[in-house]
């Protein structure tokens, strides 16, 4: 093949956390790294994330002493992944991730703060937590990018307020109480009004928290060790040579540029959320197009699936889901189209409830959002429809917000007029507006009597550490339970969709390839989605994407740098 041609020790495709840790490792030990991103924009579903990273015995844990082992959290993963448990890579990931997480706080940029209260999704199971494995990104201020602040991935635009991000600590609670504390109200005037000035000097947020500021945060460290991040520029085609991988064929807004990497290229393109074919092929409700949402960024379309298996990679078969689940509902924009909100707490909120079409609950709405579409999928088997209603009354809905729609004093209005929210004076009447058989009326008025007392029988709401973390604790006996009675009510319909995909490549312990004997394909790594998930399909607490993908980042890093 002829053409411009140029070189490099280490190709990375994809600019997300996954890609950006392996090339800040793989630079910070000496080589010449190249990172090529398909998008205009850096950070893919990274820069949309929460920002939380799953890392057993992480370095703030142990700051904070947090009595945890490696032992009891291999117990853990041993239980959620059930037959797919892979011990080679989930002790690989154990050991790697507190090294992953001090190696980056001290030679970049990258600083993570712990979320002691943050429960794993199933803390009674053994080797569970209620608490200390999960870890967020700290703040950021993005100034400190300087004139590459224009291609990062800003976050959701539904997930943020008037453009603003919210972190999902201390900022949470103070925009929850803004009308019944002073602090509050001061600290939210306080940050709406630096916000502004933030507006009309850079045009966009510059205070990120989550996973933008993660993105940032990696994205200001590659800047720094100039690794460049060459964007509109996908990975078309790997080269290979005597079964090696040497390189990849990239399309830049140039043309065609055969990047040679001596030491190898690492997969990193964000797994195929946005892959439709794939999707319907995989996905156990086999959905058309408008059948599933996903909110992860528009380039993961399963480029790097395809160019691992025209290598001789293969995906991971056996894994309990696909994807990671997430009920979204469909936010309409100004221009006409839906974007999907991921309903990630609210669901949990003392006074909302889920039902199928059919007026009936059918699962602990408080659980995580991984199990919640499960068992929506579930209770719509041998339905042409697969959807749920969140259900409120009206104290709950302005106290909570649901979905896209902010608590009070934000106005309904634009929510009720566009249809995403539907109101009715009586149960009945909701029923009838929003499509849900009349049994809804009878379904609320059974679950109001025993939820008066804090009581779900039917469900167990508020059973776990981990719902009474996303319920509220200024409600008592049970933070995540309270009767539906003042009206008007409200309902606000929910769909299947996905934070990711789980369903990967096959990969060792060092996030190298392997073939269908088993065998690395030599110079060929993949990390975060586009390697199969360590967690065999299941989802165990927050952040067991980023987590591993980071952790694997690393790993794949050192190796290639010979480290290891
Ligand atoms: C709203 C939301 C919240 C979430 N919160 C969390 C959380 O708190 N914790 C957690 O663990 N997970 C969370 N997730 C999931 C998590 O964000 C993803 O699993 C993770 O970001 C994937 O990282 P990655 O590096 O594999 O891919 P990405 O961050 O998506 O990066 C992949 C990049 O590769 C690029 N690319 C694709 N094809 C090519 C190509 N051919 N050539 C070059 N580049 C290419 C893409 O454009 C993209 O920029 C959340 C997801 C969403 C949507």
């Amino acid at each position: 093949m002829s053409g411009p041609q140029e070189a490099c020790d280490v190709l990375v495709v994809g600019s997300g956390a996954a890609g950006l840790t392996a090339a800040l490792t793989a630079r910070l030990h000496g080589l010449d790294v190249v990172v090529v991103e398909k998008e205009a924009l850096i950070g893919g579903t990274t820069a949309r994330s929460g920002g939380w990273l799953w890392i057993p015995c992480s370095p703030p844990a142990r700051a904070a002493g947090v009595d945890d082992s490696p032992q009891a959290a291999r117990a853990y993963l041993r239980h959620e992944a059930g037959n797919a448990f892979d011990a080679e890579r989930v002790d690989a990931f154990l050991a790697g991730g507190p090294a992953m997480v001090e190696f980056l706080a001290a030679r970049t940029r990258v600083r993570f703060e712990l979320g002691p209260a943050f429960s794993d999704y199933h803390p009674d199971a053994p080797g569970g937590r209620a608490g200390g494995r999960s870890i967020v990104a700290a703040p950021f201020d993005l100034r400190a990018l300087g004139p590459e602040l224009a291609r990062l991935r800003p976050p959701l635009r539904e997930i943020t307020f008037v453009g603003m991000m919210i972190g999902s600590g201390r900022d949470l609670t103070h925009f929850f109480n803004v009308t019944r504390s002073a602090r509050s109200l001061a600290f939210v005037a306080r940050r709406l009004a630096r916000h502004a000035s933030d507006l009309a000097r850079h045009g966009r947020a510059v205070r990120a928290t989550n996973g933008n500021a993660l993105a940032g945060r990696l994205l200001a460290s590659a800047v720094e060790l100039g690794i460049p991040v060459r964007t509109l520029s996908p990975a078309r085609e790997l080269i290979q040579a005597d079964g090696a991988v040497t390189g990849a064929l990239v399309d830049t807004p140039g043309g065609p540029v055969r990047i040679l990497a001596r030491r190898g290229v690492v997969l990193a393109a964000g797994g195929f959320p946005q892959d439709r074919t794939r999707r319907a092929a995989l996905y156990p409700h086999r959905p058309d197009e408008t059948g599933h949402w996903s909110p992860a960024g528009p380039g993961n379309t399963g480029d790097g699936l395809r160019l691992g298996e025209g290598a001789g990679g293969r995906l991971a078969e056996g894994l309990s889901n696909p994807a990671a689940w997430v009920p979204v509902s469909l936010v309409p924009r100004r221009d006409g189209t839906l974007a999907p909100f991921p309903h990630f707490i609210d669901r949990a909120k003392p006074g909302v409830v889920a039902v199928t079409r059919d007026g009936r609950r059918f699962t602990n709405e408080a659980d995580s959002y991984h199990d919640f579409v499960q068992a929506m999928l579930r209770a719509c088997e041998g339905r042409a429809e697969k959807a749920a209603w969140l259900v409120a009354d009206h104290r709950a809905l302005r106290r909570y917000g649901l979905g896209h729609v902010k608590p009070f004093p934000v106005p309904l209005r634009a929510a009720l007029r566009s249809g995403y929210l539907v109101r009715g004076r009586t149960l009945a009447e909701l029923a009838e507006r929003a499509g849900i058989a009349p049994a809804l009326a009878e379904e609320i008025e059974a679950y109001n009597g025993p939820a008066r007392r804090g009581e779900d029988p039917a469900f167990g709401r508020g059973s776990t550490a981990y719902n009474r973390y996303v319920g509220d604790p200024a409600v008592a006996p049970n933070p995540c339970v309270a009767p539906l009675e003042q009206g008007p009510f409200y309902a606000i319909k929910v769909v299947p969709g996905d934070l990711g995909t789980f369903a990967g490549l096959v990969t060792d312990a060092h996030a190298r390839v392997l073939d269908a004997a088993g065998r690395p394909i030599p110079g060929l790594y993949a990390a975060g989605n586009d390697m199969a998930s360590i967690m065999g399909g299941a989802y165990p607490g927050g952040g067991i994407t980023l987590g591993p993908a980071m952790t694997f980042g690393y790993l794949a890093g050192l190796h290639l740098a010979g480290t290891r």
